[in-house]
């Protein structure tokens, strides 16, 4: 059984970081924009020389660009499926994925925009492997629900448990960074939810206020509950 999903969610809800435990869990394909396009940074190649300064502002990189990635990473992915983290962006991007192919369902990660700055700001990713950790300790109650989100700390500090590259921060997880990222996911990225609403596509509103194993099995429940899993 094939599952297309799209993870979606403001900068530091953890897109990332589910997306990468169920491609191991359903044996899907994580295609992530954002880890391809640091990594063409990282590489300095000739599309990585040119878009490095939006990512560095914190703000989206021209849609012809992030389209044709998507296209190709979809005809690489496993026959199992794929999640989209990171795409769509604005409804441009929307509108052009469905001339891609069809989405089974959205993954609408729900958080309070008070606890996100904190959790960027304790992000620290492998530089070697990408891996995702977080240094932020989190507990809070905000509207009456308790936000319980411990770090996600390695084994040993600064050195990731998955490859022993070293930890750092992100380039864009500063401060006045963030701070646009969040006003372009609001402008741009937010009113693809209505839009995909309007057009009656499967939404899974997962609520982000534990620790990811737990926001994971959510995830899966309510895959499985929809039959979009056997
Ligand atoms: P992310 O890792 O998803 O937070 O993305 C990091 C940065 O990559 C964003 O701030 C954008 O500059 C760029 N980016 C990632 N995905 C897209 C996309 N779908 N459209 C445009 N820019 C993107």
């Amino acid at each position: 059984m094939m599952v297309r999903l799209i993870i979606f969610g403001p900068p530091g809800a953890g897109k990332g970081t589910y997306s990468a435990k169920l491609e191991k869990i359903l044996g899907i394909t994580k295609i992530s924009t954002g880890d391809v396009l640091r990594e063409e940074v990282k590489r300095r190649t000739e599309l990585g020389v040119k878009i490095e300064k939006y990512l560095e502002k914190g703000v989206l990189v021209p849609d012809d660009i992030v389209i044709e990635i998507v296209k190709r990473e979809i005809l690489r992915a496993s026959p199992r499926g794929f999640i989209l983290d990171g795409f769509p962006r604005n409804l441009y991007q929307a509108k052009a994925l469905e001339k891609i192919t069809t989405i089974d369902a959205i993954i609408n990660l729900l958080i309070p925009e008070e606890i996100l700055i904190e959790k960027l700001l304790g992000r620290r990713i492998c530089s070697r492997c990408g891996e995702i950790y977080n240094v932020a300790n989190i507990d809070r109650i905000i509207d009456g629900i308790r936000y319980l989100l411990p770090p996600l700390t390695p084994q040993r500090e600064g050195v990731c448990d998955k490859c022993g590259g070293p930890l750092i921060m992100r380039e864009d997880d500063k401060v006045e960074v963030i701070k646009r990222r969040l006003r372009v996911y609001k402008e741009y990225s937010e009113p693809i939810i209505e839009y995909y609403r309007s057009k009656g596509l499967e939404f899974i509103d997962i609520l982000v206020n534990r620790e990811p194993e737990v926001i994971v099995r959510r995830i899966v429940n309510a895959l499985k509950s929809r039959g979009l899993l056997t």
